[in-house]
């Protein structure tokens, strides 16, 4: 069994996957198992977000398909306060805010994104405690952003039709450099991608 379990990759040495990897449009799993390596991998994309200078990252940034997000709304590790969103649940919008939004897998694109100001998330932390809170401000901001991304949805979806074509045109170079990367074999095909993810949903969303 543990040999098994053992033979998924990509569990240890994670790295940030950029648009337009087809795990960003993956709909995560709840994931019912929280194990060693689970917390090993929490521990890695606190490493990661802090080394790209983001204040949040969602497990498919990390080409994981886990209901989980990890926020620092102060973006460095001594500062702030580490949250870990299992298994998250958005409610209750109130208010509208506009501001500007970038990602961690669209590295130096950034766009205006309109949004309830005030949310409500229920989601459990990594010793399993009960999170119950509303929030606004730039930590509901965060938070709808990584929710977002759990459910294969991007900031760039959500842009207003008046900054689109400019974002288009961005993101045609990421098209071309990922097709690039797929030419090489050093992104896998997309059956490759999906037994790997089916692999991980097996262990920790059974
Ligand atoms: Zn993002």
């Amino acid at each position: 069994m543990s040999a098994k379990e053992n033979s998924i990759d990509g569990l240890t040495n994670l790295k940030i996957v950029q648009y337009p990897h087809p795990t960003l449009r993956h709909k995560s799993k709840p994931i019912t198992r929280v194990d060693a390596q689970l917390k090993h991998i929490i521990s890695e994309m606190f490493d990661l977000m802090y080394e790209a200078k983001g204040i949040g990252l969602a497990a498919n940034q990390v080409d994981l398909p886990l209901q989980m997000f990890i926020v620092n709304v102060a973006g460095k590790r001594d500062e702030g306060e580490e949250l870990v969103f299992i298994n998250p649940v958005v409610s209750s919008p109130k208010g509208t805010d506009e501001a500007e939004e970038g990602c961690l897998s669209i590295p130096s694109v950034g766009a205006n994104v309109v949004r309830p100001e005030q949310v409500h998330v229920s989601a459990y932390d990594l010793s399993g405690n009960e999170i119950d809170e509303t929030v606004e401000g730039m930590l509901a901001k965060v938070i709808q952003h990584e929710h977002d991304h759990l459910h294969g949805v991007l900031f760039i979806d959500r842009v207003h039709e008046s900054s689109r074509h400019q974002l288009e045109m961005e993101l045609a170079d990421f098209q071309l450099q990922y097709d690039q990367m797929r030419s090489t074999g050093e992104i896998p095909d997309d059956a490759a991608i999906n037994r790997r993810l089916a692999a991980i949903e097996a262990r920790y969303c059974a």
